[in-house]
């Protein structure tokens, strides 16, 4: 008997979408880099509005 470690399709613990043997545990690689990015920046990677800070900057009084 060999006993193959096939990956055991599951739920992506992103998304909650059915794995894939090529991502594992996860759905796609955007899953993956998700939690890629969870580990290095422990915050998640998802594709929000940035806020740009659209500040002018003080001080620039050249009228004298
Ligand atoms: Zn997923």
């Amino acid at each position: 008997m060999s006993e193959q470690r096939a990956y055991a399709p599951r739920p992506c613990p992103i998304c909650r979408k059915m794995s894939v043997a090529a991502f594992h545990p996860f759905c796609s690689k955007r899953c993956a880099d998700v939690d890629l990015s969870r580990w290095l920046g422990g915050v998640y990677a998802v594709p929000a509005e940035e806020q740009e800070p659209d500040e002018p900057e003080p001080g620039d009084d050249t009228a004298h």
